[in-house]
């Protein structure tokens, strides 16, 4: 066996996704370790020209499952499933995302194969991938290596870094039999982008914004003292899943990593879900009303009290300081 096959996501534009592109450069550097080889696999209606650009990413062959849907998990299995035996590869490679965790779990079940989910790095020892995943709420690292093929790893959301080194893939087409029960659901939506035009990875200065705001409309507070910065805001999954701020600006393990220079998180509580996301960045000054809360646990610089008293003045202070 030998080789490591990589899902790569796109939208009904036909943009790949920034993780599967991450995973792509990932494994192609992985498999130059192992003396083997990358590829894709890409399923739905992709263009030749969108299929081959894909080895600019270093993979050498890409297969393409032109009637296989997008975004279900049970079809994209059975496409897997046949190109990794057929093909007999080796390996599956993640970027994260909950797709991507749906599919690598039913195909670790088809295929009889070991897993390792939320893995941060990836290397060849002998031959074989090591894989590398956080535990104890991140505090320690843990080598998780595999006793037998095939080896499903799913990657935590942008831990492997995309590399255009440029080059073309081979596309090859497969006829994929879908398995009785994988038509058993219909995508009904997709492609829905909340928040689309809110960029936070680049941002030298992020205000996070928490349940401790109160309600949607007090982000306004938040962005008023990011906008005194020259900072963006972000936010958490439970004010996301609330509706108060966009999914593009969530922070955590389901949401973006940043690492900013500066992150204010304000009525933030620190669950490690969110830490995860922002716990690289340079600074942290927390601003909540529990002393016991866990951000003060982890963060640089801690104030202790009410947000919607302390952020408004924090604001004109620095509007005062820069003369605005
Ligand atoms: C599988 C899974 C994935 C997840 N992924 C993510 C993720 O990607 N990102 C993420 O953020 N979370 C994620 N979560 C959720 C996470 O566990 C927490 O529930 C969430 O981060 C909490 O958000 P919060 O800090 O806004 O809210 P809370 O935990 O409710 O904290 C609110 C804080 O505000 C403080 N506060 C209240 N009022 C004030 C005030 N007036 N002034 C100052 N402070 C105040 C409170 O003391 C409290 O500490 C995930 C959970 C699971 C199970």
């Amino acid at each position: 066996m030998a080789g490591i096959l990589v899902y790569a996501l796109h939208d009904d534009e036909g943009n790949f996704n920034k993780n599967s592109l991450g995973a792509l450069s990932e494994a192609a550097k992985l498999a130059g370790e192992l003396g083997s080889e990358a590829s894709a696999i890409i399923v739905g209606d992709v263009s030749d020209d969108a299929a081959k650009g894909l080895g600019a990413y270093g993979v050498k062959k890409v297969y393409r499952a032109k009637d296989v849907p997008e975004g279900l998990a049970q079809p994209i299995v059975d496409a897997m499933a046949k190109v990794m035996t057929d093909n007999d590869i080796s390996y599956a490679l993640f970027g994260g995302g909950l797709l991507g965790f749906e599919i690598g779990a039913g195909l670790t079940a088809r295929l009889n194969a070991g897993v390792t989910m939320e893995v941060t790095a990836v290397r060849a020892e002998d031959g074989r991938l090591v894989v590398e995943r956080p535990i104890l709420q991140d505090s320690q690292i843990a080598d998780v290596g595999y006793v037998a093929e095939p080896g499903i790893i799913i990657g935590r959301l942008n831990a492997f870094d995309e590399n255009e080194t440029g080059g073309e893939a081979e596309v090859e087409d497969v006829a994929v039999e879908l398995s009785e029960w994988s038509s058993k659901a219909k995508l009904v939506k997709r492609g829905e982008q909340r928040g689309e035009d809110v960029n936070i990875e680049d941002a030298e200065i992020l205000v996070g914004g928490g349940r401790g705001l109160g309600q949607a409309e007090n982000f306004k507070m938040a962005e008023e003292l990011a906008s005194s910065m020259g900072g963006a805001v972000a936010a958490t999954r439970a004010v996301v899943d609330a509706g108060w701020y966009p999914y593009a600006a969530q922070i955590g393990q389901t949401g973006k990593t940043v690492a900013p220079k500066l992150y204010l998180a304000a009525g933030i509580s620190g669950a490690i879900q969110h830490k995860v996301g922002m716990q690289n960045s340079e600074n942290i000054l927390a601003i909540n009303k529990d002393q016991n809360a866990p951000i003060f646990e982890f963060c640089d610089l801690g104030v202790v009290g009410d947000l919607h008293k302390i952020v408004p003045k924090l604001t004109d202070a620095i509007k005062a300081k820069k003369g605005g």
